[in-house]
């Protein structure tokens, strides 16, 4: 059986909607259209109860319990959060942050505007596989650090940070730790009291949910954390997080938490099975490609690999029925190489011609012997047309080369 274009796989971007969970969410637009917060009738309570049961899902997932939930509009909301309304709450208490280079720009970006605040902010770098020393975040404190935000696993190369390791000090020292889990939760086994984690970012449609919705894990003991809001209003979400609350999208949440918790264990090695299968064809038929990040330490559903010799553009174009992000933002006016993969070391060459690849609960193995075969097909003609590969097949060191340029070329 052929399989059906475009094939999708870019799923740390978005993920489509389980249909299991659409179904949930449905008589939440219509017949059960309550305000959670309407006190006096059925309607609310309705509206209510889907809510607690949901709040109940999401904390089971990652080990906490109900009333440590906080729904919001999705993760950079969840990011914005967790880092301002610590800063504020705890400003007395000190001015410094700590967290690291790779990021989503959803947590440095509002790094950099809490800069502007009188607050320091310590970006520790990364190692060369992508994650954190844990012992560079030891070394960074400062008696004026009142948080630690590090991410669970990284959504352009999928490694995963040892967060426990990072907890533990973050815990030893009484400073509190946010952690964007974003990509983790619901691919693999998140629990913040094993990983001693005081702040926890999600979002739905990262994990088959809607767009649109997301949640916030705030520790109530051993410390109780206390937020600042940032948005103000009826005092929803005690207090933390006014605004009505988007019942369906609440559901859908939950829903998709119910889902990824039940089936982890099985998709997740179903998962990580297709990604060997893909790394594997490709290692196979293609020499001077790299992997960029730890392969020991990454999500099941990631693989993020640079094809030396081919130009990031072409390569891009050459596989356009196959939706994959590339390490080059060519949406941005400027051709600038990813700043995660610059961080790991990665050069700007490399970094212009990998792309991440991520496979998800509805990815089939017909689908990736199709990009398999495409990727092979495509940067093989790329590379019969680059004098660059043949000279390096000749044996000849091109950084050794020197080049006649012409004034007027580029
Ligand atoms: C997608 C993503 C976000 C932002 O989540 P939204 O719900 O889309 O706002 C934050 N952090 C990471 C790591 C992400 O992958």
């Amino acid at each position: 059986m052929a399989v059906k274009l475009p094939i999708y796989m870019d799923n740390h971007a978005t993920t489509p909607m389980d249909p299991r969970v659409l179904e949930a969410m449905l008589p939440y637009f219509t017949e059960k259209f309550g305000n959670a917060a309407s006190r006096n009738h059925s309607f609310g309570w309705a509206g209510e109860e889907a809510v607690e049961n949901a709040r109940q899902q999401v904390a089971s997932l990652v080990g906490a319990t109900a009333k440590e939930i906080i729904f919001t509009s999705g993760a950079t909301e969840s990011d914005n959060l967790m880092i301002k309304g610590v800063a504020e709450m705890y400003r007395e208490k000190g001015n410094h942050i700590i967290t690291q280079a790779i990021e989503h720009k959803a947590v440095l970006d509002t790094c950099k505007n809490l800069e502007k605040h009188g607050f320091e902010v310590t970006y520790l770098p990364v190692q060369k596989d992508g994650r954190v020393d844990p012992e560079d975040v030891r070394k960074a404190i400062r008696p004026a650090t009142i948080l630690i935000c590090i991410m669970y696993a990284n959504n352009e190369i999928g490694v995963i940070n040892p967060v426990q390791e990072i907890g533990k000090i973050a815990k030893e020292h009484g400073i509190l730790f946010a952690v964007d889990g974003v990509q983790a939760a619901g691919k693999i086994p998140v629990d913040v009291q094993k990983d001693n984690i005081d702040l926890l970012a999600i979002s739905a449609h990262k994990m088959y949910g809607p767009k649109g919705v997301g949640a916030l894990y705030v520790r109530r003991r051993n410390p109780r954390v206390q937020l600042s809001a940032i948005i103000d209003g009826g005092g929803h979400e005690r207090g933390m997080r006014s605004g009505t609350l988007n019942v369906p999208g609440i559901v859908g949440l939950g829903k998709a938490c119910e889902l990824c918790q039940q089936e982890m264990a099985q998709e997740s090695e179903r998962i990580r099975g297709l990604r060997e299968r893909l790394r594997a064809g490709l290692e196979a038929k293609l020499d001077e490609v790299f992997i960029n990040g730890s392969m020991e330490h990454r999500l099941p559903n990631n693989l993020n690999m640079s094809f030396a010799y081919v130009e990031g553009e072409s390569l891009l174009m050459g596989i356009n029925d196959v939706a994959v992000s590339s390490g080059s933002a060519c949406t941005s006016a400027t051709l600038e190489p990813s700043y995660v993969l610059k961080a790991l070391g990665v050069g700007e060459d490399l970094a212009h011609t990998s792309i991440r690849f991520g496979l998800g609960r509805f990815t089939t193995q017909e689908e990736v012997d199709y990009v398999i075969d495409k990727m092979v097909q495509v940067v093989t003609k790329l590379r019969e047309l680059s004098p660059l590969y043949e000279m390096a097949k000749e044996g000849i060191d091109i950084t050794k080369v020197k080049w006649q340029t012409a004034e007027s070329a580029h």
